[in-house]
């Protein structure tokens, strides 16, 4: 199974071929739908085959495969299909995973906070991290400098490195694969934030627009956590 995003993530449309049902449950042979992880929610979309139309309403990885789930039942093994993502859903979202990695890096960078969680979605975005001050004020400086790094232009790559071929900072990143990966996909946003990642990112920061801030929230000890979104 070929996961399309991983090399397109504008990709809006695709045709593939059923090669599992499991009542509504179907897996293709390649898919641009991105499942829900790390963070970033499923696509949504349909699923187009011999004039029916099948809602596609939860993606998600089960054992390393990707599955959709579709409103009815109907498809069967061997069916092909043009797969139609929802891209307002999927281009907001790809907004906003470029503009949680550029946060990340600036609260990295400037206050030394350790990024602790986030979780995307299409009206409001989480950042959870670790910082001892609380200062609301030095938090919005940290966005206003993110906004700064977005009107850059700057570009964002997705490229693949061989596991050998890692060096400097490079090498903590193999810390997060599976063992048995020999090569980890990064997301690059001009040499500013290098992260190994799956998810789907637009191409120059320019797209992200503006962050704003939603809210913030002292979840206690050095737990903080901002709610973001992007106009
Ligand atoms: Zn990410």
């Amino acid at each position: 199974m070929q996961a399309l995003y991983m090399n397109d993530s504008y990709l809006k449309e695709f045709s593939a071929v059923v090669v599992r049902v499991d009542g509504k449950y179907v897996v293709l042979d390649r898919t641009a739908f991105y499942p829900n992880s790390g963070g970033q929610p499923h696509d949504s979309g349909k699923l187009i085959s011999g004039g029916e139309e099948y809602n596609v309403v939860y993606v998600a990885k089960i054992d390393g495969v990707i599955s959709h789930e579709v409103d009815k039942q109907g498809l069967k093994v061997g069916d092909s299909v043009r797969g139609i993502i929802d891209w307002d859903r999927r281009y907001t979202l790809m907004r906003m995973h470029t503009a949680a990695h550029l946060l990340s890096a600036v609260f990295h960078k400037e206050a030394g906070a350790l990024i602790t969680g986030n979780q995307l979605n299409v009206d409001q975005s989480r950042i959870d991290f670790s910082l001892e001050n609380f200062d609301r004020s030095r938090i919005a400086e940290y966005v206003r400098t993110a906004n700064g790094i977005i009107k850059k232009e700057l570009p964002v790559a997705v490229r693949f490195i061989r596991k050998e071929n890692m060096t400097g900072d490079l090498i903590k990143l193999a810390g997060v694969l599976p063992p048995d990966a020999d090569e980890i996909r990064l997301v690059d946003i001009a040499g500013i934030d290098v992260q190994a990642d799956g998810g789907t990112h637009v191409k120059n920061t320019a797209e992200v627009g503006e962050i704003e801030i939603v809210k913030m929230e002292n979840k206690g000890k050095s737990n903080r956590r901002i709610y973001f979104t992007v106009k």
